[in-house]
């Protein structure tokens, strides 16, 4: 097995990750990794923070020059499609024509940012995916005085955030009640809307776009449907992602809103796998299989699915987490917060350092924390081990959450 051919499509954060994975657990055979853009593996999360701030250059976010992917005997093709794959002959075919065989095939390819209609070809709407996308956007923060933010997600808001330091007029336009809606409480929602009102960004909430308004070709206003018009040079849209899944659904592989995968992370095909962004898998954290759009999850994976393939097998059970920076306020998430039926808040809402603890039934299921990373760290702990602080332990401030541990070991 450790001697087989691995070809691993979609060169990002999960398939980065994977191939430097398999050669530590000790893969001997050929490994090809294959990227579509033409930049060298590069990490995605300062896109929206550092880079466009200017904190960091590119050459920040690459992870390693090329020499890295010689000396550990990757064969790393990047500028390269992969257009079909071919089942039965075990053959990836790319956009060139010409082929790759393997014996396990890797799908790491991502996602793509959702489209807002009717934003194509106008000069000054962007959207925050790659490298190329965010070097657009840092040029264009530079002449910018008016930002209409589409969608009040991570992006939206950690973009916002960094084009108010730029000194723009921002406004943020989300279709739902709250903000980050998908993905985090009303209490850590409410915080967060203030937050960026203190930052001096307009909110729209339950608000949608009419159209978009250009002149010669270039962005000037954008039109809500109540007939407000939002003076604008520069538009951000952050409404969501779709996963990319044509290479697996045309080959007739099981996908659900992804490729779906078991615990091992194969997909309906035993010899092909996915991970990261693309794959929907069970997890004990999550109701039904769930996509899960984040680098927590793309490295958990990648160091799990490496295991597998080099005859070490095991279900896949790391705990999520997220975070996000927004203008100071550090946002982060252990768990998955579905079907929760009781939140209860710890520490300083006001001064926005707190938690929201989320319950279903009597079991924490996820933890919420603004500025309070010990908060965060137990409760990635508390739910490795499946331990739930009742509510009202939660809630009090002199309780230690890490007493739970020590309660919860054996007695020598
Ligand atoms: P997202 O987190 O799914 O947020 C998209 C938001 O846009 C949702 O609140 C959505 O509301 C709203 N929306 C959808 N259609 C809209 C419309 N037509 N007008 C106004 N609002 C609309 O996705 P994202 O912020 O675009 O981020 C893209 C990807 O990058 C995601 O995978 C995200 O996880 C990732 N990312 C992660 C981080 C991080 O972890 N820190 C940072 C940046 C990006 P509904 O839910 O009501 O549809």
């Amino acid at each position: 097995m450790t001697d087989s051919e691995i070809v691993i499509v979609g060169a990002g954060q999960a398939g980065y990750q994977l191939a430097g994975a398999l050669r530590d657990a000790g893969h001997r055979g050929q490994l090809v990794l294959i990227g579509d853009e033409a930049e060298l593996p590069y990490q995605r999360p300062p896109l929206s923070k550092a880079f466009l701030s200017g904190a960091i250059g590119a050459e920040a976010l690459t992870f390693q020059q090329p020499v890295h992917f010689e000396s550990k005997g990757i064969d790393l093709r990047i500028g390269t499609r992969a257009e079909r794959l071919d089942r039965v002959g075990r053959r990836l075919i790319l956009a060139d024509g010409s082929d790759i065989g393997y014996d396990k095939l890797v799908l790491a390819t991502g996602a793509a940012n959702r489209v807002l209609p009717g934003s194509e070809g106008i000069d000054g709407v962007h959207s925050i995916r790659t490298i190329a996308d965010a070097r657009a956007i840092r040029e264009r923060l530079e002449r910018s005085r008016n930002a209409v933010v589409i969608g009040g997600g991570f992006l939206g808001l950690e973009f916002a955030a960094v084009a108010r330091e730029w000194g723009l007029a921002v406004s943020i336009v989300e279709a739902g009640p709250r903000l980050m809606g998908r993905a985090i409480s009303q209490p850590m929602a409410e915080a967060f809307r203030a937050h960026h009102v203190a930052l001096g960004s307009q909110l729209f909430l339950q608000a949608k776009v009419r159209r978009l308004i250009a002149e010669a070709g270039e962005i000037s206003a954008v039109e809500l449907e109540d007939e407000i018009l939002l003076p604008a040079d520069l538009v951000v849209v952050g409404i969501g992602v779709e996963p990319h899944v044509a290479l697996a659904r045309d080959a007739g592989i099981d996908c659900d809103n992804g490729i779906v995968v078991d615990d091992r992370l194969a997909t309906s095909d035993p010899s092909i796998f996915a991970l990261g962004d693309c794959a929907v898998f069970p997890s004990r954290f999550a109701l039904q299989p769930s996509r899960l759009e984040s680098i927590q999850n793309a490295m958990d994976q990648a160091r799990h699915l490496a295991a597998v393939l080099t005859g070490k097998p095991a279900a896949y059970d790391a705990v999520p987490w997220f975070w996000s920076d927004q203008g100071g306020a550090k946002l982060q998430i252990a768990g998955l917060a579905q079907g929760t039926d009781r939140e209860v808040l710890r520490g300083d809402v006001s001064g926005m350092k707190f938690s929201v603890f989320c319950y279903r039934g009597d079991r924490l299921v996820a933890v919420e924390s603004a500025n309070r990373p010990a908060d965060h760290m137990a409760a990635r702990r508390l739910l490795t081990a499946g331990l739930s602080p009742t509510p009202e332990q939660a809630a009090d401030p002199g309780f230690d959450l890490k007493s739970l541990f020590a309660a919860a070991q054996p007695a020598a």
